[in-house]
């Protein structure tokens, strides 16, 4: 890989539904700059970005990979990010390092609703972007119609720089509006034609709109235009590059990824409609010793600064860190400071990246990508930075967990190794969690609905050979009581020598904040029970309690007040007023009309208008209570509900069958409340199978 000015350098996302066609879109491009001799294909399981063995065995892209191609003069960094839209985290990772993006859409499914999304993400991430349509050698592709249903999304901004010449099997190229030249492809290369005679009315119209847009970016060029004189072709591209630039203009382009038609255009396209690093604004963070905001510009010759937008870990080789340098180099053997950890570091090689091979490398300029490894601390979202100019910068939110699975090891081997193998797996994805339930025992993996999941035990299994299954989630019940009763427990016990001896007399009564386990007073007259005895009074309730009498949960929310009692002064001691305590509160709890409490959660639901009411019918019948809408700006809702985790461990599958995969939520805990009476027994009888 030689050197290239930061100039000629771009950074480009690759984004787009499943199955649009990305890793094939990559598999051209590599094949046309020469760079692959032969071509790699999506079901032969060879491609350069779908490496990870659960990607090939899926056929799609799980995770984000880094693709820098060499063509014409020019480097590209390509990131091609998953396009499932459980693995938002990556995706909103690369898009947070990049200012450029291709959508690739499937043009026989036009925009479906993973498209709708990743566009709307683009837009308002304010991405210049091309919209590639993709699979144009298929049957059925109403291109015009695509045309129309992406401008109702994003507006007058959609131009189309390209059109088709040709359907399906005889689709053969295009018309480029800007140059007015029609490229066909005879099979291996392009020839430039006169545009078909049917086309000509369409495209001129066309190229009109062009000019017309391109006309209303300077006062001058509109004056021009509108005095009749033609814009020449440079004030044309310009135009163009600026509108793409600041998100006034998002070309769409179209082409076969799998027969390279189209391809060559878009690098072209990106090379002049996309910002290089010197076209963009200086990268801001902050100082972390001052806290002022500072600002780093994307040249050679200032301090270096850069972000982490992905980790993965090795169990031979150990992490990597891939790094977007935003300022000044990051050269091989130097040192660092991690500004999140507060830690100087030392970094050996540095080195670029393609797919999983590694080029080594003395510096990654400004603007560009690359790789450092095996640092100890170092993960997604922190930032790198020169010791002696310390800045941070801020990276996208790590969403929340949507849905929880529990896991058990297959193998009892496993029980020690699989914490520290999810905890390296969280090193290379932050949006999971693991919890280990402390009262259920059962360890949960939360993530975003269940490729997530899966894809996190598939690796598990493939890179660290765990395997776990699967088990109902428990959800952590509590108790209470309902009712202020009393009772007295005595403790008595004579066997040979001294004996146990500890009298109690205890009112029991419900307190209103459910959040506290205890609340223990003593109203104690006349010493009936020594003052040195009701700390083990105390103790002997908080024990008795942490397995609820009615179906062995934790019991909370109970005030004792201990106000008499009896001792002996030899027989008496901790121990007889901690199961004298005990005692007192069983023989209470039968009277005290106990029942069981529930997790509540407070879900947001992010859904389209047209699902709102089949949204609110299913929560009420998943006894929840909606609390309220709220309208969004792009057509959607914000629909707030309380509903009992137990009626939500699935809850991110099921709105998705709700919605056609267009809805998503958060959580949040809230609160326990009463389970209802009739719920009661079946819960109490699963408990006691147990
Ligand atoms: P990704 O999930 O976006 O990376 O999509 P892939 O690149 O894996 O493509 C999905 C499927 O569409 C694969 O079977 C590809 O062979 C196929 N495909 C991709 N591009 C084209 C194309 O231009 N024409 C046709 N006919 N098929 C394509």
């Amino acid at each position: 890989m030689k050197g290239y000015d930061v100039e000629k350098l771009r950074t480009i996302a690759v984004t787009g539904h499943l199955g649009s066609g990305k890793t094939t879109f990559m598999e051209s491009l590599l094949h046309i700059s020469g760079e692959k001799k032969t071509k790699g294909s999506v079901e032969e399981k060879n491609t350069t970005s779908d490496y990870l063995e659960e990607e090939k065995k899926r056929l799609n892209s799980l995770s984000t990979s880094v693709i820098p191609v060499e063509y014409d003069g020019y480097m590209y960094v390509f990131l091609d990010t998953p396009g499932n839209r459980e693995f938002t985290s990556e995706l909103y990772q690369s898009l947070s390092v990049v200012k450029g993006a291709i959508l690739t859409i499937d043009g026989t499914k036009g925009l479906d609703i993973g498209t709708e999304e990743v566009l709307t993400d683009l837009n308002e991430k304010n991405i210049p972007t091309i919209i590639f349509i993709n699979k144009m050698d298929k049957e059925n592709i109403d291109f015009p119609k695509i045309i129309n249903s992406l401008k109702e999304i994003i507006g007058y901004q959609v131009v189309p720089f390209l059109w088709p010449i040709g359907e399906a099997d005889d689709f053969k190229g295009y018309v480029d509006l800007v140059d007015m030249k029609a490229r066909v492809f005879d099979g291996s290369k392009t020839q430039i034609e006169a545009i078909p005679s049917e086309l000509e009315d369409t495209v001129s119209e066309l190229r009109e709109t062009i000019v017309e847009s391109v006309a209303e970016t300077s006062e001058a060029l509109l004056d021009k235009h509108f005095a009749g004189e033609e814009l020449t072709q440079d004030e044309i591209r310009n135009g163009l590059r600026q509108g793409v630039i600041n998100g006034d203009l998002k070309p769409v382009v179209i082409g076969s990824a799998l027969k390279d038609i189209g391809t060559r255009t878009i690098m072209e396209m990106i090379s002049h409609f996309m910002p290089s690093p010197m076209d963009l604004e200086p990268m801001e963070g902050k100082n972390p010793e001052t806290k002022e905001v500072e600002s780093r510009e994307t040249t050679k010759d200032v301090p270096f600064s850069g972000y982490v937008f992905k980790t993965t870990v090795d169990p031979f080789i150990g992490s990597v860190n891939i790094i977007k340098v935003y300022s000044g180099q990051l050269k091989g053997n130097s040192e660092v400071y991690i500004p999140n950890i507060k830690k100087t570091v030392k970094i050996g090689n540095v080195a670029y990246i393609r797919g999983k091979e590694q080029i080594p490398t003395d510096y990654i300029g400004p603007g560009d990508i690359g790789i450092v490894s095996k640092i100890d601390g170092l993960m997604t979202g922190f930032t790198l930075c020169d010791p002696k100019h310390p800045i941070i910068f801020k990276g996208p939110n790590t969403p929340q967990p949507t849905m929880y699975v529990a896991v058990r090891p297959v193998h009892k081997r496993d029980e020690d190794k699989i914490s520290s193998v999810l905890q390296k797996l969280n090193l290379e994805d932050p949006s999971f969690v693991v919890e280990r339930n402390a009262e259920t025992a059962q360890l949960l993996i939360g993530g975003q609905g269940m490729t997530h999941i899966k894809f996190i035990l598939a690796k598990m299994e493939d890179l660290y050979n765990v395997e776990v299954e699967l088990l109902d989630q428990k959800i952590a019940y509590r108790e209470t009581i309902r009712k202020k009763v009393e009772a007295e427990g005595r403790h008595k016990k004579q066997s040979g020598g001294s004996g146990q001896f500890g009298v109690v007399n205890m009112r029991f009564e419900p307190l209103e904040d459910k959040e506290e386990t205890l609340e223990f007073n003593e109203k104690i007259h006349g010493g009936s029970v020594p003052k040195n005895y009701f700390p083990a009074v105390e103790k002997g309730l908080y024990e008795v309690m942490q397995k609820g009498p009615l179906a062995g949960y934790p019991v909370i929310g109970i005030k004792a007040t201990l106000f008499d009692g009896a001792y002996h002064a030899v027989d008496s001691n901790e121990v007889s007023f901690k199961q004298a305590a005990a005692l007192s509160f069983k023989k209470a709890y039968e009277k005290a009309n106990p029942v069981l409490l529930e997790p509540l959660s407070q879900i947001d639901i992010m859904t389209k208008d047209d699902y709102v009411g089949d949204i609110m019918s299913d929560i009420t019948k998943r006894r929840g209570t909606v609390l309220g809408m709220e309208p969004l700006n792009n057509g959607k809702q914000k629909v707030s509900a309380e509903v009992p985790d137990a009626e939500i461990k699935r809850y991110t599958i099921d709105l998705k069958a709700l919605t056609q995969g267009s809805g998503s939520f958060s959580r949040q805990f809230l609160r326990y409340q009463e389970v209802p009476d009739h719920l009661i027994e079946s819960i109490v009888e699963k408990s006691k199978e147990k």
